[in-house]
């Protein structure tokens, strides 16, 4: 799953889009539910993160706003936007690869999770074996953009 992501981050670098990609998928069955990619500067929305994307398109074909106990991966660690959209949505499983720490709201800055205004905790891992992978994607962009 966290691979599917990782080439949904690819294409949205392809875009001009900052490279985050994130997959919505019913752990039992393994079925995808939801993807999607990094794409605010080509939707005009400051919300269209990777996360939101994916969690909208599974809420949208489930028909149900709330993903009670599904998994999303994410190639990047969620910021305190997504992180909230994740609560709200009842994710029971949130796995991402890179950490954030300037943006990011799970391990870093805010710990939204840890907040006790937070009412819906998934449970929280860290795919340390892409990480570097989903890291290098980024840096490799911004690079790009530096030029
Ligand atoms: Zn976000």
């Amino acid at each position: 799953m966290m691979e599917r992501a990782l080439e949904l981050a690819r294409e949205a670098a392809a875009a001009g889009e900052v490279p985050v990609g994130a997959v919505v998928c019913d752990p039992e069955s393994g079925q995808i539910l939801g993807e999607g990619a990094n794409a605010p500067v080509a939707n005009h929305d400051p919300s269209a993160h990777a996360e939101i994307m994916a969690l909208r398109a599974a809420a949208s074909r489930l028909g149900n706003y709330r993903l009670t106990g599904a998994t999303l991966y994410v190639t990047l660690e969620p910021c305190a936007m997504c992180a909230g959209a994740i609560s709200f949505a009842r994710i029971g499983r949130l796995v991402f690869a890179a950490a954030d720490e300037k943006g990011g709201a799970v391990i870093n800055g805010p710990r939204f999770f840890e907040q006790a205004t937070c009412h819906w905790r998934p449970v929280v891992e860290q795919d340390t074996v892409r990480d570097a992978t989903a890291a290098g994607l980024l840096r490799e962009f911004f690079r790009g953009r530096r030029k």
